[in-house]
């Protein structure tokens, strides 16, 4: 059997996504570990200690979630690179007496401390980014140096490196230099037993909202997110649509979270749109269907996405998709087929592909029909067996070693 220790030093699977540092990286984190527990592979998370939790979690047979004292419990992100050498010793600690075969570090904190193990230990390491610093700074969203830095030294040493989806893999070779014999593209999955079709006008009522079309923005409030471009799209439609509503579910995130929040309410007032939009805080995952199945259009205007998991949820609950043509989300919306995607930021193409699906109910039906069958390629089953044959494949091999 695989024992994988898999970090997370900055964000635990525990917490509620759609806030603050929690999103896409803790549901893939929990889905997975909780499909690698299913398939075999005995699965410890090691996440930093942010409050007074048990020590050990047991989440489920064969996952669990150890907390790691590493600096103060209140740090924000941006303080977190100062305890990576903490973390690192006390996992290490963890480690002697519960020996693993294979590290799994995701996000670059994690991965820092991933390396120090790597050689510590004399264990392979496999890394998942999630996001990268340099496609973050192609779209204005600057990083660190020491970000950058710290990503090259770690893609240099992993033994594999997973990739979100095919543009991450090569943004991985073409922004870093990674040898793409060392990345394997490794899709995020879906729990379908959550996201997939159901009563729009059930939905809409349990939600208690009014006719007219519903545009639905779900994540982070951050400006990567383009919450911006989402509220100019509602505006722009409102000539043709008086009764159109944007429903936003999240709450704000990052050092410039609460900025942009700020931003958000200030441009609902200049649009005079206050009766149109409502904010609805970060909702558990499992009841984020509901959400989605009361939209007819979901956006999702990223300035970066490695994957995009809320336009992957949207679609498998039956919803068409209008979408940046960025990152994962080039391969999650089949545009035209399950979807929209839009070049550039410009509001006037959102405008245009909302229209296209409100105005041509038959498109809408196609799109909501195809993007189900499309999201019903993925689930967290299938990530799970790929990364188990991942580290199954390392125990057989010497792991690499940018010290020599
Ligand atoms: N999410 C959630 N509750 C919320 C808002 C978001 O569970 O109130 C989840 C959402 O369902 C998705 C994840 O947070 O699974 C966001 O992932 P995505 O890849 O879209 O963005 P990221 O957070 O990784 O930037």
């Amino acid at each position: 059997m695989t024992r994988v220790a898999v970090l997370s030093l900055h964000t635990s699977p525990l917490l509620l996504p759609g806030n603050g540092d929690a999103g896409g990286m803790n549901v893939y984190v929990r889905e997975l570990c909780s499909a690698l527990a299913q398939t075999g592979v005995d699965t410890a998370v090691f996440v930093r200690r942010h409050d007074n939790a048990e020590t050990v979690v047991e989440v489920e047979p064969g996952f669990k979630v150890i907390h790691i004292n590493a600096g103060p419990p209140h740090l924000p992100k941006e303080a977190l690179a100062a305890v990576v050498e903490e973390f690192a010793a006390g996992v290490n600690d963890w480690i002697a007496q519960h020996p693993v075969d294979v590290l799994h570090a995701n996000y670059w904190l994690s991965g820092v401390a991933g390396h120090r193990l790597k050689h510590d230990l004399d264990l392979p390491l496999v890394s998942t980014f999630h996001t990268l610093a340099r496609v973050k700074a192609e779209t204005g969203d600057l990083e660190p140096q020491r970000r950058i830095n710290a990503e090259a030294e770690v893609i240099a040493c992993s033994d594999v490196i997973t990739a979100n989806s095919v543009t991450e893999l090569q943004q991985l070779a073409s922004l870093y230099g990674a040898d793409p014999k060392r990345i394997d593209v490794v899709a995020p999955g879906i729990d379908r037993a959550v996201f997939s079709p159901g009563l729009r006008e059930g939905a809409r009522n349990a939600l208690g909202l009014k006719d007219g079309p519903v545009l639905l923005f779900v994540g982070r409030i951050q400006p990567l997110k383009g919450l911006d471009v989402a509220v100019a799209t509602l505006a722009g439609l409102s000539r043709r649509y008086q009764d159109a509503q944007l429903l936003v579910v999240g709450g704000v995130s990052g050092p410039q979270g609460q900025k942009e929040l700020q931003r958000f309410e200030d441009s609902v007032q200049r649009y005079g749109l206050q009766d149109r939009v409502k904010l609805v805080p970060p909702q558990p995952h499992h009841l984020l269907s509901t959400y989605y199945r009361a939209a007819d259009v979901c956006l999702v205007p990223s300035r970066s996405e490695s994957f995009g998991l809320v336009a992957l949820e949207a679609a498998a609950c039956g919803v068409p998709v209008v979408a940046s043509d960025v990152g994962g989300l080039t391969t999650l919306v089949d545009h035209g087929r399950t979807g929209l995607r839009v070049a550039g930021r410009d509001p006037a193409g959102y405008i245009d592909a909302v229209s296209a699906i409100l105005e041509d109910p038959r498109l809408a039906e196609s799109m909501a029909r195809r993007g189900a069958e499309m999201a019903a390629r993925y689930s967290w089953s299938a990530t799970a067996l790929r990364l188990r044959r991942i580290f199954a494949g390392l125990s057989s091999r010497v792991p690499l070693d940018c010290t020599v």
